[in-house]
């Protein structure tokens, strides 16, 4: 059933887009870019991370406290050091030198210690906090409706559940205190210098446009190129890859002169855009060098006329030029985190969105839980469509006796598998009735109707964990020797005992070094064990060895005995037995009966086993 879950997509996975192939980064790429980091509702947003950080109010506060600490002292530092130079100088009296630098090294090791502490309790509260939107998030997904799953992509799901809640952490850790404390250095310098000397701070902040501007004219440029350099390694790479897989059509089209000159061309690109990107990205270091000297010149050649007329001390000047040097500094910073911190709200954004989406229908009041069920199972005139006014079942009606097989029959998209989803509520149906025992389905709570149903689907779902495990699935409390009953009459026990370590050897998700027919005969043995009343099959298509095709057979007629069955049926002798066989053209029955009765209608399926077709669906 999984497979057809995903039929439909409506949102491309922002993902899944080749980074690496063709065509892949540039246009689509900054696209990307910008959704990744669009925000529909900031306030909302922000107000909903706080709410998460907010259960660790009493670190944050520390967090805060500790940052107004580090980045005062951290501006107090140049002040110290101008106030030194002054008492040198004779300029100013009171507080002795020792006692100066006394108090300067005081000041570098408490900012050294609350600047640790500030990053230690961050990333407690941050770590926390995304620890909790994981598991909110993670519930919450397994709450959801069948319908959420339909039209969205595993990729993009769980690009949600890591690459989205990671920005969101790494941004918690590390930019929220980045942003504070450039915020507070830029101010408070800017307030210092101010009260030092309002004249030299206007000639001071006449350089620092002169600064951001060069350093946008290069990161520009350096942006650009890099992007380049980027998309030009990604081509480069796809190509490689292309004529790798495709060396045999490489060699037997005799194309190795072609795709060595078309390489060339790759190769030259990918080195001119890397030569700009280098060089401009090598700048970067050097403009600032010649800025910052240019400040201090500035700095220092108008604070010695300055000096010299006795309206600031040389100390002052010191305190400026070391200000000067630092001031670029929290303006990068904030530009730099502002993008990060851009793409963590957007993720968080998209994270609450998921949360937003209502949880499977709570069973409505009123609903039952159900204890024995005989396994009657009745469709008086249902219709279904998975999007409005776009039937896919119409007016479907038959009925089923307890015990009894009910075999679905018809091509691909008809809507077999439809039919089952109705029945175990993944989905209600839009119009007509499903009974069993003669009650209404939609009065029966879903987890308990859900208990009573076993699935031997085609794609074997195994987690990672011991045979044991993966066949205790059904019914958590079996004990070992029910485990094992269940394992031989699924015909499963022989091929176990042969494995390493038997019942105890590990599987992974992906099976783990047991065969597809092996897969199967495990969930067999897991559905035995469940011994639920009705048994929902959807008879495996793909081809297996004979034998373990008899085995398989074997097993599941001994599993369907005393079960009401509905099987998605592919196999002639399987429909053969069956007590009803429904056969399904287009969401509607076509016919119904058994194989004798639609075999002398001489219809749909007749001229399906005319055709002397084994398979009758696909
Ligand atoms: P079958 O099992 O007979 O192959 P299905 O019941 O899977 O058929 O599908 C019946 C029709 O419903 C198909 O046209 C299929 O594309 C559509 N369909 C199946 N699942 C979904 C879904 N989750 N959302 C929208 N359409 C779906």
């Amino acid at each position: 059933m999984s497979g057809r879950q995903a039929v439909k997509r409506e949102d491309p996975n922002e993902l899944s887009r080749s980074q690496t192939g063709k065509g892949g980064a540039n246009k689509p790429g900054d696209e990307q870019e910008r959704r990744r980091t669009r925000v529909k509702d900031w306030r909302g947003t922000l107000l909903r991370i706080w709410k998460y950080l907010s259960v660790h109010r009493a670190k944050l506060l520390l967090v805060l406290a500790m940052t107004v600490i580090s980045s005062t002292l951290g501006l107090l530092g140049p002040y110290l050091i101008g106030a030194a130079i002054d008492r040198l100088m004779g300029e100013r009296g009171g507080i002795t030198l020792t006692a100066l630098l006394v108090l300067l090294l005081g000041s570098y090791a408490v900012q050294g210690i609350a600047s640790w502490l500030q990053t230690y309790w961050m990333i407690d509260a941050a770590q926390r906090t995304v620890y909790a939107m994981r598991t909110d998030l993670f519930r919450h997904l397994h709450r959801l409706p069948m319908s959420f799953f339909a039209k969205r992509q595993h990729g993009e799901l769980m690009s949600r559940l890591t690459n989205d809640i990671d920005n969101v952490s790494q941004t918690l850790n590390g930019s929220v205190i980045q942003i504070v404390s450039s915020v507070l250095a830029f101010s408070g310098m800017l307030g210092l210098m101010l009260w030092l000397s309002p004249i030299l701070t206007v000639i001071t902040l006449t350089i620092v446009p002169l600064m951001v501007l060069g350093m946008k004219w290069i990161t520009s440029r350096t942006g650009r190129y890099f992007k380049e350099q980027q998309r030009n390694l990604g081509e480069l790479n796809g190509f490689v890859e292309e004529t790798l897989s495709g060396q045999r059509i490489v060699k037997s089209f005799s194309l190795e002169e072609r795709v060595t000159s078309d390489f060339r061309e790759l190769n030259e690109r990918l080195r001119m855009s890397g030569y700009w990107a280098q060089m401009y990205s090598g700048l970067i270091p050097k403009l600032m060098n010649v800025l910052n000297n240019l400040s201090f010149a500035v700095i220092a050649g108008a604070g010695g006329l300055l000096a010299l007329h006795d309206i600031v001390t040389v100390g002052v000047i010191v305190t400026f030029a070391e200000y000067a040097r630092q001031f670029t500094r929290p303006l990068n910073d904030l530009a730099n985190q502002f993008n990060t911190f851009l793409s963590a709200v957007a993720g968080a954004e998209r994270v609450f969105d998921i949360l937003d989406t209502a949880p499977e229908d709570r069973d409505e009041s009123g609903t039952v839980a159900i204890s024995e069920v005989r396994g009657e199972i009745e469709f008086e005139n249902v219709s279904f469509g998975y999007e409005q006014g776009n039937a896919t079942l119409r007016d479907i009606s038959f009925r089923i006796g307890p015990g009894e097989t009910l075999a679905l029959v018809g091509p691909t998209g008809a809507g077999k598998t439809t039919v089952v989803q109705l029945l175990a509520r993944f989905y209600d149906a839009d119009a007509g009735t499903i009974r069993l025992d003669g009650r209404d389905i939609r009065g029966i709570n879903r987890n308990s109707l859900r208990s009573h149903i076993g699935f031997v689907l085609q794609d074997t779902f195994l987690f990672k964990g011991t045979v044991r495990d993966n066949i205790r699935y059904g019914k958590p409390e079996a004990s070992d020797a029910e485990v094992e009953r269940a394992a031989k009459l699924a015909n499963a026990h022989s091929f176990i005992s042969k494995l390493p370590q038997g019942y105890d050897t590990m599987l992974g998700e992906d099976g783990g070094g047991i065969s597809q027919g092996q897969r199967q005969l495990l969930s067999i043995a897991r559905a035995m064990l469940a011994d639920p009343s009705i048994l929902i099959l959807d008879e495996a298509t793909s081809s297996i060895d004979t034998v373990t095709e008899i085995s398989i057979q074997d097993a599941l007629y001994r599993l369907m005995k005393g079960r009401t069955n509905v099987v998605i049926a592919h196999r002639l002798n399987t429909v053969r037995r069956a007590d009803l066989i429904l056969v399904l053209v287009d969401g509607r029955i076509a016919e119904q009966g058994t194989h004798d009765q639609l075999m002398s209608r001489q219809g749909f399926y007749y001229g399906l086993h005319q055709a002397g077709k084994q398979r009758l669906a696909n």
